[in-house]
């Protein structure tokens, strides 16, 4: 499930397979942070770093509300559930803000550099967490490495993660859910996006579309969902 707003939103939510309403948490969970990010637009008062926080964390917390107001309605869809990575964005001041439960990632690609922005809520970045031994590229293929620690949906009150900062000219952020990330290593997503040259004003769809491919011909059953965002500003 994916949203791309004018209001310089972005959001990506991947609902939890296995649950017959994983998908209906997506959809709900992307239609009420819009709604609140969207809804406070005109009620910025201090600066946008500040403000959009706050907003970001009300809304995580109001999808969190409606999908549990939802399963108590229609007790077939009670136990959905959902990642949410969104962002919001001031093209003017150059400032983003990013609100994330789950599995999805948010990267930010400055030159030729690729940072994961956003830390996974699963059960193997909590054990990389409490022994920086493990190892990563084996553990990565566990069947346990993506069981999420916390997503929304679940009775458990998420804690969102919300991250800030400042973009500099070229900077692209790159919004995903795990069926990229979990089929495509970091290394192969940089060096896909970083051969579009989107500097010199190729489509962005050529490289989401790549990314996407990669993704199913890496063997990728779960759906993919990528979107990149170009941060232009003086
Ligand atoms: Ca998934």
């Amino acid at each position: 499930m994916l949203l791309m707003s004018p209001h310089g939103i972005a959001i990506v939510a991947d609902g939890m397979g296995g649950h017959p309403g994983g998908d209906v948490a997506a959809g709900l969970a992307v239609a009420a942070t819009a709604e609140a990010l969207e809804g406070a637009a005109g009620r910025k008062e201090d600066g946008f770093i500040d403000w959009a926080r706050s907003v970001m964390r009300d809304g995580i917390l109001a999808a969190q509300a409606v999908l549990l107001q939802r399963g108590e309605q229609q007790p077939e869809l009670r136990g959905m559930g959902t990642t949410l990575t969104a962002m919001v964005m001031d093209p003017t001041a150059g400032a983003w803000v990013i609100g994330h439960v789950g599995d999805s990632r948010a990267y930010r690609i400055r030159g030729t550099t690729l940072d994961q922005l956003t830390r996974d809520d699963t059960w193997l970045q909590q054990q990389i967490d409490r022994d920086a031994s493990i190892n990563r590229a084996a553990a990565r293929h566990s069947p346990y490495g993506h069981i999420l620690t916390q997503c929304l949906g679940l009775e458990r009150p998420p804690q969102p993660q919300i991250l800030s900062g400042y973009a500099a000219p070229g900077d692209l952020f790159l919004l995903c859910s795990d069926g990229l990330t979990g089929m495509v290593e970091d290394d192969v997503i940089l060096s896909i996006v970083l051969d579009a040259d989107l500097d010199n004003g190729s489509d962005p769809q050529i490289p989401v579309r790549q990314l996407v491919d990669a993704a199913n011909h890496a063997g990728g059953r779960d759906n993919v969902t990528v979107v990149l965002v170009a941060f232009e500003h003086a």
